[in-house]
């Protein structure tokens, strides 16, 4: 807090404008492209802070990895038509070097660094003595002393301006978001660093355009301070991303579709506290779901193997085990018995008749 208004950087002090909107490709592809991206989110007037990916971690080796230092030159000219600030992901020490050669004003650690003590110590350790402000990514998985790991090695290294990105965390089989959310760690997160920025990443939480108006509301609903979208002039063929982004137009009609809360500091506080039990529950009720699925494809196999050696579906030994079992363990997990006894008949009769199927087909 040494740092007095007058001392604050052009982009240190666009970091305090709220809601902050950053916008931009998820890659730099070329020259035109940056600049036409460029000019039409400024013409939406609502934009503060460009963003593009310069060098991008791929999943798989053969894909787009990014323009590489050229892609610099291309932003910078950006800068100087629009007069936006630009920002970038960096992920090793020489990146850093040519960001910060390249004038960059923002820096953020993706998703895929900071789950990386090493790589992030080596970000760090190139940013020393810099007075860029870095924006920290939440890990892929859902580790908030991963997260919070990443801060105090930038927190270290010097930088005195530092913010949060959510951008949703990986989970195994299919939901329907590309990261899923899981809000309550957000807000937890939220929770452990008051005054912090912290922004939301509507983007690559829905890996599509159809789920970011409901995705960035909630940001806003929870009081986030901004969102970071994805846009590209022609989104269908972007070279990364092409499921998620949108043009500039639609993110200013996203924008305007947005209602934007004004509710006292006490009914924030209520409705985050709210939220943040809520999203527990979702998330555990999703966990049961796709545990109960698992359930029921291991009840399918069975199915198949009485089915191949012509046993019964109910074996009542077994059925009169299982209860038993459920009972002991559901007294010591302060569950009633007449609940076990609902829940196990229900999820018996799903079974049976899955397995019915199985051996009748
Ligand atoms: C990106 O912002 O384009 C990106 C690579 O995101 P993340 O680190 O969230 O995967
Ligand atoms: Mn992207």
């Amino acid at each position: 807090m040494e740092q007095t208004l007058k001392q604050l950087s052009v982009a240190d002090e666009v970091l305090t404008k709220r809601p902050l909107i950053i916008s931009g490709p998820c890659s730099a592809e070329t020259e035109e492209q940056v600049i036409e991206t460029a000019t039409r989110l400024a013409k939406t007037g609502k934009v503060d802070v460009l963003r593009a990916g310069i060098w991008k971690p791929r999943t798989r080796p053969g894909s787009f990895e990014g323009v590489g230092t050229k892609g610099l030159g291309w932003l910078a000219q950006a800068k100087k038509i629009t007069g936006l600030p630009i920002a970038i992901e960096v992920a090793t020490g020489k990146q850093v070097e040519d960001a910060l050669h390249f004038d960059v004003d923002i820096l953020w650690i993706g998703a895929r660094t900071t789950v990386n003590p090493f790589s992030v110590q080596e970000v760090a350790d190139a940013l020393r003595g810099a007075k860029v402000p870095v924006l920290i990514k939440n890990p892929i998985n859902p580790d908030l002393e991963l997260w919070t790991g990443a801060v105090e090695r930038v927190a270290k290294a010097g930088i005195k301006n530092i913010g949060l990105i959510h951008r949703g965390f990986s989970s195994y089989g299919n939901t329907e978001y590309r990261n899923a959310p899981m809000w309550h760690l957000a807000i937890e997160m939220k929770r452990r660093n008051p005054g912090m920025l912290i922004i939301n990443d509507p983007s690559h939480i829905c890996g599509n355009r159809i789920m970011l108006q409901d995705v960035a509301q909630k940001a806003i609903d929870l009081d986030f301070d901004g969102i970071m979208i994805e846009s590209h002039i022609d989104p269908d063929n972007a070279w990364s991303d092409a499921k998620q982004q949108i043009t500039p137009e639609k993110l200013l009609e996203l924008l305007n579709g947005i209602k934007w809360r004004h509710e006292t500091t006490n009914e924030k506080e209520f409705v985050t506290a709210l939220e943040k039990l809520r999203e527990q529950i979702n998330q555990i009720d999703d966990e049961l779901m796709q545990l109960l699925s698992q359930r029921m494809k291991i009840a399918d196999k069975i199915g198949e193997y009485k089915k191949d050696n012509n046993i019964t579906i109910l074996q009542t030994n077994r059925w009169n085990e299982l209860l038993e079992r459920a009972f002991k363990k559901g007294e010591a997990c302060g569950l009633s018995k007449e609940f076990i006894t609902k829940y196990y008949d229900a999820v018996h009769m799903e079974s049976i008749n899955h397995q019915n199927k199985i051996m009748n087909s």
